[in-house]
């Protein structure tokens, strides 16, 4: 077994869309980024580079790359999937941290859009949802723990 943890914040800016998993959440609002700034996407790949003990996001899909400038990131994710080598994914933990939109009604559909990219069941794929108290209203927060066997 090896476990890999991940996080990852994105500034919130008008005229971006807001992608969580690969789901695109309706909002006035979107992570600003060099791909599509899919801040829960960004966390679940450092906990799998993490988990395999082989860098991180940037050191994998480096932002001064022109290939990865606007790209969804969900993209890198199955590329993500492809570096497993004999490892399975036993399950994968998440939380979003955001004031608004409020997630509630689009968890499933975020699981769904992981599930299909990672060729996981959603019943692998835990997505969690909190708001900040109004401390942190521009800006989306991930965290991500994932097992590997
Ligand atoms: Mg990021």
């Amino acid at each position: 077994m090896r476990i890999g943890s991940g996080w990852d914040l994105h500034i919130l800016v008008p005229g971006r869309k807001m992608m969580l998993g690969g789901y695109q959440v309706p909002s006035p609002v979107g992570e600003a980024g060099h791909s599509d700034g899919d801040v829960l996407v960004h966390a679940i790949i450092d906990a799998i580079y993490g988990a395999l003990a082989e860098g991180d996001i940037g050191s994998h899909y480096p932002d001064t790359d022109p290939r990865y400038k606007g790209i969804a990131s969900i993209e890198l994710l199955k590329d993500t999937m492809t570096h497993l080598g004999t490892h399975r994914i036993v399950n994968l933990d998440s939380t979003v941290i955001l004031q608004s939109p409020k997630l509630r009604n689009h968890i499933d559909s975020i699981r769904a859009s992981l599930a299909q990219a990672t060729c996981l069941s959603i019943g692998q794929i835990s997505v969690k949802a909190k708001t900040t108290e109004h401390l942190l209203e521009n800006a989306v927060i991930a965290q991500a723990t994932v097992l590997l066997s």
